[in-house]
């Protein structure tokens, strides 16, 4: 049976993200567009809509298209913000924020997940993606700051190098572990009057790893 991407995404975003109250159209359509099954290895394609997360290899994930959305949504993106992700893995989610006008910068430390990501992305003429291996708890210094971040992976503490480098009036969503299955997201925002922290909803993500992770 000859599977139709197009269709499977037109019911992915009905069925798992419209129903569940996402409403932003941007987010709808970038993830209406995204061929979501180019992310996931082939022989994962045919699943590659299905309501749960999907293995990428080494021990990886891509995230859950509702989650994917949720966080998305989360940032509140316009067009020409500097966004950093941490966490590329299949490069899915840094996909959904340049279709969205993004200009992002995305840090893997696994070298293979980093290779295969950006090839991926060039492939697909994403060029507004510069992807990087190394620990992303330190964020990425000499790119900040940024107007968006968001971390795909869940630590024990929202990593401190990552609040720094938000710009004022910026936005942080980021899972945070109270233990590793399972963690609360939580969104960070930049004001004026302080830094401020407010939960989301838990959320299940593989283990951030690194100086300010696991
Ligand atoms: N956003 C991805 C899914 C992320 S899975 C997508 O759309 O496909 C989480 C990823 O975070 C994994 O690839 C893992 O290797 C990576 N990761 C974990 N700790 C990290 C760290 N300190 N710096 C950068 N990447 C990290």
């Amino acid at each position: 049976m000859r599977v139709d991407p197009k269709r499977q995404r037109d019911r992915m975003v009905n069925d798992q993200l419209i129903a569940r109250g996402i409403t932003d159209p941007r987010v709808l359509a970038a993830m209406g567009e995204l061929p979501r099954h180019l992310f996931v290895e082939e022989a994962m394609a045919r699943q590659a809509y299905l309501d749960s997360p999907l293995p990428i290899g080494e021990g990886q994930t891509i995230s859950q298209p509702y989650i994917v959305a949720l966080m998305s949504e989360l940032l509140q993106v316009e067009p020409g913000m500097k966004v950093l992700e941490i966490g590329t893995g299949s490069g899915y989610q840094a996909a959904v924020l340049a279709k969205l006008g993004a200009d992002v910068h995305t840090v893997e430390r696994i070298p293979k997940l980093c290779a295969s990501a950006r090839e991926r992305l060039l492939s697909m003429g994403l060029f507004s993606v510069h992807v990087k291996q190394d620990d992303g708890t330190l964020g990425w210094p000499s790119a900040a700051p940024f107007d968006r971040i968001i971390v795909t992976a869940g630590g024990p503490e929202v990593p401190p190098p990552l609040v720094e480098q938000l710009a004022m009036g910026g936005r942080l969503v980021v899972p945070v572990g109270g233990s590793r299955r399972v963690q609360r997201l939580v969104l960070v925002e930049k004001t004026p009057q302080g830094v401020l922290q407010s939960e989301v909803c838990p959320v299940a993500f593989v283990d951030l790893v690194g100086k300010h992770g696991w």
